[in-house]
């Protein structure tokens, strides 16, 4: 991401900005006791959030810098997710499942008290990004690992904010005697083929009151954001080479293939919707133009504001395929294989988490101040440094991003919010991202989102009309709609997986000892 949600909005960007200028100057000031008339009075289970994030604070921070220090690539996450399990067995909960949902990274751990009480989850993802791995300085500079690999999205502060809310939580439940059961999924490979959207097809999120997530990014804010549905497809062609120059009568083209599949896209464009998004890239087009390619190769991404509207187009993009195959003479292979829910919004858990978002002792020092600022000279944008209050709760908006929380939200009624981790104006998937996550300004982050989840999610446990309120708004969104999974039936797994953390018997799923084992042999990753 939220494989481009939060920042990828540019409108939320450039207003994240204005406010940020604005709220510098001291001249946006938060009607607080309106947020806690729409959120409910959150003064106690604030308060002790606060006090429950505190007890585990050392288990949060070490979370989030060791999987800093260690980033990995989607699919490739061991060592994160070995972090984020080795502190879950550490405080008592129960290990559900690894290799969940047929992907090696994934996990879900539990813990519960008392009989039949809510149910309520936490996502914590922890995949790092090509190309970002930076130190904890605020200029480009390499990172712990070098610069190939680094958490540019900020996942080893959202995983640290996760889990580490499951564990305060956890011991709210204990002081107070409330029964309930937490659920923490490890939502592997948010960035390419994300776990959640297997486990939401394996039903793992049916039977929550609840799931609660955050993302860092340059704000503190929630609202009602829509994220886009998306299909990807792989679209590949195979022709007959020959030599271009001597016979190319003998051979058939498959980049000729491809190109007409891209025409006929250009020529859908005037009669599909305005909030359609199809952008494609060539991944194979041949090597030499004296050779014909026997092989080409597009990948599709096509994006709507609901899933009814992508599979309707989807239908449309697989006609032009076949017809460009037909038109070329060659052949097609259409491989649909990945696809997102959008994410629908919930106003009882917005308003929830706003009020417990505003009782937040948010502080910046002079210091992280000027490292944002030092980043933000860097980027050549205003030097605004770090957002200093919290915004207003957004209105309903929709972006063109996806992320595979939408599949989650399918099945739950699902609260989401951003905490400030970067400096405003930066967006995601950038170098300060990685650089102000590996310090002070990034831990911050995760003990700031750990108390709003924590707080949030007591409230949840305890308060039988704010589940009824939440599963409400969930069923009004929904409209009886049925959650079909984006996934087509054939898929198995995503095809990342790198191979020797496949089995080799053939069910190609991963053991538990399996994942141990290979943790403990220190298997390098890429
Ligand atoms: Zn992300």
């Amino acid at each position: 991401m939220w494989n481009e949600s939060f920042t990828k909005i540019d409108e939320i960007s450039r207003r994240t900005l204005l406010i940020g200028a604005l709220a510098s100057s001291a001249t946006l000031m938060l009607p607080p006791s309106l947020a806690a008339a729409e959120g409910g009075d959150v003064a106690a289970s604030a308060k002790a959030a606060r006090d429950a994030v505190e007890a585990v604070r050392e288990a949060i921070l070490r979370i989030s810098r060791e999987v800093w220090q260690n980033p990995e690539l989607s699919l490739h996450e061991e060592k994160s997710s070995e972090i984020h399990l080795r502190e879950l067995k550490e405080a008592g909960f129960k290990i559900v499942s690894t290799g969940t949902s047929g992907i090696p990274t994934a996990f879900v751990a539990e813990w519960t008290q008392g009989e039949g009480g809510p149910k309520i989850g936490f996502l914590p993802e922890y995949d790092a990004l090509p190309n970002l791995g930076n130190a904890a300085e605020p200029r480009q500079a390499p990172g712990p690992t070098g610069i190939e690999v680094g958490h540019g999205c900020g996942h080893n502060m959202l995983g640290a904010g996760c889990t580490g809310a499951a564990f305060a939580l956890q011991k709210m439940m204990i002081d107070g005697k409330v029964p309930g059961t937490i659920m923490v999924y490890g939502c592997a490979a948010e960035e390419t083929e994300g776990a959640k959207v297997y486990m939401a097809r394996d039903g793992l999120f049916n039977d929550l009151d609840a799931c609660l997530a955050w993302h860092p990014g340059p704000m503190n804010a929630t609202g009602l954001l829509r994220t886009a549905a998306v299909n990807m497809l792989r679209i590949r062609y195979t022709g007959r080479t020959a030599h271009a120059g001597v016979d190319p009568w003998e051979g058939r083209s498959a980049l000729k293939g491809a190109e007409m599949f891209g025409i006929g896209i250009q020529f859908m464009r005037e009669h599909i919707k305005p909030t359609t998004r199809l952008h494609y890239v060539y991944t194979d087009g041949g090597s030499a133009p004296n050779v014909v390619p026997a092989s080409a190769e597009i990948l599709i991404v096509i994006r709507d504001q609901d899933r009814d509207d992508v599979n309707t187009v989807t239908e449309w993009v697989k006609d032009a395929a076949r017809g460009a195959a037909t038109s070329t003479q060659t052949e097609v292979d259409i491989d649909h294989f990945f696809g997102l829910h959008d994410l629908l919004p919930n106003e009882t858990l917005v308003n929830r988490i706003h009020a417990h978002m505003t009782k937040l002792p948010l502080e910046w020092t002079a210091q992280e101040q000027e490292f944002a600022k030092a980043c933000q000279r860097e980027m050549q944008l205003p030097e605004a440094g770090l957002m200093p209050v919290i915004m207003p709760v957004l209105p309903e908006i929709t972006t063109g991003g996806g992320t595979d929380v939408g599949d989650v939200s399918f099945n739950t009624p699902t609260g989401l919010f951003a905490i400030a981790t970067m400096p405003i104006g930066v967006g995601l998937h950038t170098w300060p991202v990685t650089a102000c996550g590996g310090m002070s300004i990034g831990d911050k982050g995760s003990i700031y989102s750990a108390i709003v989840m924590a707080g949030v999610g007591y409230d949840l446990m305890t308060d039988a009309k704010l589940r009824a309120a939440a599963r409400a708004d969930f069923d009004r969104r929904k409209a009886g709609r049925k959650y079909v999974s984006p996934l087509v039936e054939t898929r198995l797994r995503p095809d990342g997986i790198p191979q020797h953390l496949l089995l080799r018997d053939g069910s190609q799923e991963l053991g538990v000892e399996f994942v141990e084992e290979a943790i403990d042999s220190k298997t390098p990753t890429p």
